[in-house]
């Protein structure tokens, strides 16, 4: 490991243009569950597997049931950010780091202070009314009971991407230009199986392509550096 945080560094001393691609792995040392760790959320027992509960089909279907799940286990208002979400940002205060690129929707990298954060799958923190368009904060929703209501009897929806819906274009073309053109890419925490998010690190054209992950990600990446660890405890050392 310790051989593997030197070359780390030195790759990152080496570069100005790091982009980073995350997911769920980097806030589990933050306390938020990830999905597929073995504590994860998909080894929980639920009366429907988690991707069904979080499906378009099921909150068009059966609203109050999905908010349940959804206060319960998607949001976390204590959560604070932790060294992976500070030290990317310090990289990114410094000049190294271009964007960061992530399939979570808990608010944790904009927390400690990064500033270009494309979040591929929305947040959690932002909800609108689906009726007039208002906009809500998280409260709005971690306050309510049932189906969370705008004060023009709609209801309200998360701006977070449920399975069975489209991603944002711009986010997605965004997020492509950074990867294309980064001379470094860091994946990090993320199991690389939800599509078309992790389609992305396969813009990725330099030599320059770091894993920091517990345990395997989903595909063969023919990464130039591999660290299997703690995401928080690995970038701490750099
Ligand atoms: P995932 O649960 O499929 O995979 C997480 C990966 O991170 C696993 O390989 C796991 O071994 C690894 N991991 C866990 N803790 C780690 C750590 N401390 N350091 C390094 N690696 C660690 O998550 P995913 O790939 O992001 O995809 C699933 C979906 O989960 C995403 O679409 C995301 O929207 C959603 N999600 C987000 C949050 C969040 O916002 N914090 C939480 C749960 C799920």
């Amino acid at each position: 490991m310790e051989e593997a945080i030197r070359k780390l560094k030195e790759l990152v001393d080496g570069s100005d243009n790091i982009v980073f691609f995350g997911g769920a792995g980097v806030s589990t040392e933050s306390g938020i569950p990830d999905f597929r760790s073995v504590d994860g959320l998909y080894r929980q027992k639920y009366a429907y597997p988690p991707e069904t509960i979080l499906s378009h089909t099921f909150y068009m279907r059966h609203k109050a049931e999905f908010y349940d799940f959804y206060r319960a286990k998607m949001l976390a208002p204590d959560a604070r950010p932790n060294a992976a979400h500070k030290k990317l940002a310090e990289w990114e205060r410094a000049g190294k780091l271009k964007a960061v690129i992530t399939q979570n929707i808990d608010g944790l990298h904009q927390k400690a202070g990064s500033r270009e954060v494309l979040e591929l799958h929305g947040s959690v923190l932002r909800n609108y009314c689906e009726k007039c368009g208002k906009f809500y904060g998280v409260e709005a929703v971690a306050g309510s009971t049932s189906v969370p209501k705008c004060i023009c009897g709609g209801d309200i929806k998360p701006d977070v991407v449920l399975y069975e819906e489209s991603l944002d274009e711009d986010v997605l073309a965004k997020a492509v230009h950074y990867i294309r053109n980064a001379d470094m890419l860091i994946i990090g925490g993320t199991s690389l199986v939800v599509y078309p998010a992790a389609g992305l690190v396969r813009y990725y054209r330099g030599h320059k392509l770091v894993v920091i992950n517990k345990g395997q990600v989903g595909a063969p990446l023919g990464a130039d550096l591999v660290i299997d660890g703690p995401i928080g405890q690995v970038l701490s050392q750099v």
